[in-house]
Parts: C-alpha cells; sequence; structure tokens
C-alpha cells in the first residue's frame, strides 16, 4: 500500500460540466486543468470517479458515458497526462446502489487492485457527494469552485473539505504545499528566525493579510513584495480575527490550510500567524526594512508610524485582492 492516488470527479472538475454531459462536442477541458495534473502527476495516480446517472435516466447509453470519458481522457494524453483508470456509476439516484458518490466502493476497489494508500491520497470534485467520498474512503478532499453553484458561502464552508480551491491548479498549489511545510514559523518563534536573517545582512520585507480564496492576483501581490527585499514574512490574520473585521462567513478556508497554501509559493521565505485585528505588535517584534500594504490604506496606513520608527519604509501595491475574491465567491452562489 504504498502508491498514493487522486481521485478526481468528472463533470466540473476536469470538463465543463453541461448537465448530463456526454456529447464529444461538449468535452471542454477546464482552463488550468492541464497545468494541474502535470504538477501532480509524478507524486501521484490519477483515477476518475464519476455519477451518471442520465445513464439510468434513458438520456445516453453506459457506452456513450465511456466513450465520453476515454475521450477527455485522449485529450490529456496530449500533454503527457495519464489516468489508472475510470470508474463510472450508471445509476439512478433512488435505486440505492453500492457505487454512487459518495459510496465509496470504487476507491475501496481502486486501493485493492493499485495498492493505493487512501490515508495519504486526495478526492478532488465540485460538489458535496465528493467531499463526502473523501470523508468515507480516508482520503483529504478539495473543493473546487469550476462547477456547481452554491446558495451561500456556509454552504460551501460546511460541506467540511480540507481546502477550498478556486480552480485545480489552485487545489494542485495546495497539495504540493506538504513539500514547503517548513515555512511555517509559529508567531512564537518569527522574531528569532526573522534576526537571523538579519544578522546574515538580509533585508526584511513584511505583508500580512488574510490570503482566503487564492487567484492570479495574489501571486502578484507576492512577487512585488518579495522585490522589495531579501526575505518575505507573510503574517497571516487567524480565523477568530477574520471572524471579527471581515463577516462571520469568512474565512472560507481554515488558518492551518492557509498557512500551509501560503508556503508554497516560491515568493514567500516564511509564513506565520497572529491573531490580534492589526500587524502592530508583530511589527514591533520583526522591526521590518519594508512594510508591504494595499492602496486602500496608503502611505498613512496605521503601520507606518511603527515601521518609520525603526528606519523601516511603507510599500504600496494596487490590492485587488477583496474585490477578486468577492466577485469570485458571488459567481458561485445564488443562481443555482
Ligand atoms: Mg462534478
Ligand atoms: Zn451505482
Amino acid at each position: 500500500m504504498s502508491a498514493r492516488a487522486i481521485f478526481f470527479d468528472r463533470d466540473g472538475t476536469l470538463n465543463r460540466d453541461h448537465a448530463f454531459t456526454y456529447q464529444i462536442k461538449d468535452l471542454e477541458i477546464i482552463e488550468n486543468v492541464v497545468p494541474a495534473l502535470q504538477k501532480l502527476k509524478s507524486d501521484y495516480d490519477f483515477f476518475i470517479v464519476t455519477n451518471q446517472s442520465g445513464v439510468k435516466r434513458g438520456l445516453f447509453s453506459l457506452e456513450e458515458a465511456e466513450k465520453f470519458t476515454s475521450a477527455l481522457l485522449e485529450e490529456l494524453k496530449k500533454s503527457k497526462i495519464d489516468f489508472k483508470k475510470f470508474y463510472i456509476c450508471p445509476h439512478h439516484p433512488n435505486e440505492n446502489c453500492e457505487c454512487r458518490k459518495p459510496k465509496a466502493k470504487f476507491l475501496l476497489e481502486a486501493s485493492k487492485e493499485f495498492q493505493i494508500d487512501l490515508k495519504s491520497s486526495w478526492v478532488i470534485g465540485d460538489r458535496g457527494s465528493d467531499i463526502e467520498l473523501a470523508k468515507r474512503a480516508g482520503t483529504s478532499s478539495i473543493l473546487v469552485l469550476t462547477g456547481v453553484n452554491f446558495s451561500s458561502l456556509q454552504e460551501i464552508k460546511s460541506l467540511g473539505s480540507d481546502y477550498i480551491a478556486a480552480d485545480l491548479l489552485e487545489a494542485a498549489n495546495f497539495i504540493e504545499a506538504e513539500k514547503t511545510i517548513s515555512k511555517i514559523i509559529s508567531r512564537d518563534q518569527i522574531s528569532k528566525v526573522i534576526q537571523q536573517e538579519r544578522s546574515k545582512g538580509r533585508k526584511i520585507v513584511t505583508l500580512n493579510g488574510s490570503f482566503d480564496l487564492l487567484h492570479e492576483g495574489h501571486q502578484k501581490i507576492l512577487a512585488e513584495a518579495k522585490a522589495q527585499g531579501d526575505i518575505l514574512l507573510v503574517a497571516l490574520n487567524s480565523d477568530a480575527s477574520i471572524q471579527t473585521y471581515k463577516s462571520p462567513d469568512r474565512p472560507l478556508n481554515s488558518e492551518n490550510s492557509r498557512l500551509r497554501r501560503m508556503s508554497a509559493f516560491s515568493e514567500v521565505d516564511y509564513v506565520t500567524l497572529f491573531s490580534e485585528t492589526t500587524p502592530l505588535d508583530l511589527l514591533e517584534d520583526i522591526r521590518p526594512d519594508v512594510h508591504v500594504n494595499g492602496s486602500e490604506y496608503g502611505e498613512n496606513c496605521i503601520e507606518a508610524p511603527l515601521v518609520k520608527k525603526y528606519g523601516g519604509r511603507i510599500h504600496i501595491v494596487k490590492l485587488v485582492e477583496g474585490r477578486s475574491t468577492s466577485a469570485l465567491l458571488q459567481s458561485k452562489i445564488h443562481k443555482k
């Protein structure tokens, strides 16, 4: 039991969901799926597990469902991405069969046939049934927001996935972060670690925020921050502090998940958590050479006097985060 696997849902995760998708003309691989799979393929065996009740409903045949899935895999093969096997449940939800997700039959089968260690494997999908499948099979799980819509943020959170990702590439980055978790430093240790960096003559840059549901804009902010010095420390607001200053529905991702994901950025050298509503105590400890902040606060942000007192400066970046994350979430809810 040594191999690790990722069990992908099909519609809304790998290809666009056209509601009972089976015609080859509707085969549309979702943006970022190919780079995501390329990132993960050397570490994991890939499988597809899909519910296709359209078969039992008489909308299409099992052969058509298989043909469509094979066409998807052929398309991915062109980018040197291989799947071990795909599993299709053709039954109607009312039949109470043994193979329809969230039932774990197919994962247990795959585990036996391919010596998969489920505990170190993942399920990635766009629905609650995918996340429930993961729980039943004992894998970790990621919800991708590329498929179905939800009625509220609370509904998305309540599914209880290990991570919520805007798309499959974000999901891949989260999984890959197992290699970079040593960048996560506790609040108690961080001053000492930064002091050591400073003693080597390195210029320290700080940045703080919630970094909840990530998108490309975040990478740009981190790159600009990193360019201001040698060592970039990102301080994440704790869950409790975000609930206080943002909204009780946020964050979508827990502080531990956010720390892990943040560590995967090559621009980030260290990541820590702080529980106050402002980063002032942390900045007092770190005394950064440059503190990076969003343009909505500007040069006169509350951190400015403290940073300048110790000879540092404030660097302003245009933050599009709030707006884009909200827009992204807006598109996923209230449209059921
Ligand atoms: Mg799906
Ligand atoms: Zn079934």
